[in-house]
């Protein structure tokens, strides 16, 4: 029976050994993704005419709401009113 719990023993190490290693991993993934955390995130407006003939995205900049009228279409000369205000990620370009 010794050279069984012997055996048992090994394969106990070695687990603890395993969950220890799987732990220490497990903290350095999250570390990093601590310090990934909040990527860039950028404010887009969306503006339309209202006669739905001619769709622009630009920047959001300050004073933007959704139905603000930005100015004409170029196309029929009806109003262009901002009609959503969305954010996108910036994608980081990884070399
Ligand atoms: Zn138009």
């Amino acid at each position: 029976m010794d050279g069984a719990s012997g055996l048992y023993l090994v394969l106990f190490i070695v687990l603890m050994v395993i969950l220890v290693i799987q732990m220490v991993i497990n903290y350095i993934t999250s570390k990093k993704k601590a310090q990934q955390q909040e990527p860039p995130v950028k404010f887009i407006t969306s503006i339309s005419c209202i006669n739905n003939d001619y769709r622009i995205e630009r920047d959001y900049s300050e004073g933007d709401f959704v139905g603000k009228i930005v100015g004409s279409c170029p196309r029929c000369g009806s109003p262009l009113v901002i009609d959503k205000i969305f954010s996108i990620t910036i994608q980081q370009q990884r070399k």
